[in-house]
């Protein structure tokens, strides 16, 4: 199974992320290369690039299993405010020439938001600036994300998700699935055959390159997008185990962007990260029930 977590980017950049990454017992991972909700961006360290590739080849990690996430600041969909939208898509074109420094190649882009605009006319502003950044040549691919449908989120439905394939004009662009978004959306994970025929009759399977994989807080079609850890939410741990497990995505990268666990019950302050114990259940393939209590006795 190839399986990991998002982590940090920040101490010793990618030699840092990839520290984290295998203290999970992971063999993927996905980060940011800076602060997802700013543009501040230190250099590439090519010191740090160089001993985690040493260290990678040890521990047998492809660079194929290494995501970058987009900022969420980036929105193609809403043209309204043009000087933003010619940034997203500078700032869009800048990231994938730092994960094309790292050898990073897939980046998981949020589709945008068409803020008070029919969804048809999002859509039509994301291909216009896609245009703009990809190209054949790329040596990053831009994975469009399924999104749960908040607000006037794009790629609520896999047909969105096609016309914005269509409309680009370079083949060089994939999906990323997230279980949380497409329950949210309204897609049932406990049929999960059955929505990859749908997904492989609509655009092609071999365009999914990443799954974010979290349970949700909220039920199926309620446009919501809050993540929930593995097995304690409106999936359930078999329905996700069945996803990861699924013989058609096997050398799909798997994500968890599942929440930290606090220190005690009630607490809102989120301190310890749950995902070295969530991989640990989905390789057993075991539901532990005692999850949030073993990440504190670990963490504490
Ligand atoms: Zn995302």
């Amino acid at each position: 199974m190839i399986i990991g977590s998002h982590v940090r980017f920040k101490e010793e950049q990618i030699l840092g992320s990839l520290k984290e990454a295998l203290s999970y017992g992971a063999n993927a991972f996905m980060l940011y290369t800076g602060a997802p909700q700013n543009t501040l961006r230190t250099d590439i360290n090519l010191n740090y690039l160089n001993d985690a590739k040493k260290i990678m080849a040890e521990h047998n990690i492809s660079m194929d299993n290494v995501i970058c996430h987009a900022p969420y600041i980036i929105n193609l969909a809403n043209k309204s405010k043009l000087d933003a939208w010619n940034f997203s898509i500078s700032f869009l074109k800048k990231e994938i020439q730092r994960c094309e420094t790292l050898g990073i190649k897939y980046i998981v882009l949020h589709p945008g938001s068409s803020v008070g605009m029919p969804s048809e006319v999002g859509i039509k502003n994301i291909i216009e600036a896609l245009n703009f950044v990809i190209t054949d040549d790329n040596k990053c691919m831009i994975l469009l994300e399924t999104m749960a449908g908040k607000g006037s989120e794009c790629g609520r439905t896999l047909e969105e998700i096609k016309a914005i394939i269509n409309g680009v004009e370079s083949s060089n662009i994939g999906v990323c699935l997230d279980t949380c978004h497409l329950n949210d959306a309204g897609y049932d994970m406990t049929k999960f055959d059955e929505f990859l025929d749908n997904f492989d009759s609509l655009i092609g399977l071999e365009k999914i390159k990443c799954i974010h994989v979290n349970d949700s807080k909220n039920p199926i079609n309620s446009h919501k997008d809050r993540h929930e850890n593995i097995g304690f939410g409106t999936l359930g741990f078999l329905t996700i185990l069945n996803i990861v497990n699924n013989e058609k995505l096997k050398n799909v990268p798997k994500i968890l962007e599942t929440p930290y666990v606090s220190r005690e019950d009630g607490e809102k302050e989120l301190v310890y990260p749950p995902y070295k114990f969530e991989i640990e259940m989905l390789k057993k393939g075991i539901f532990n029930e005692n999850l949030i209590k073993d990440i504190r006795d670990f963490y504490r």
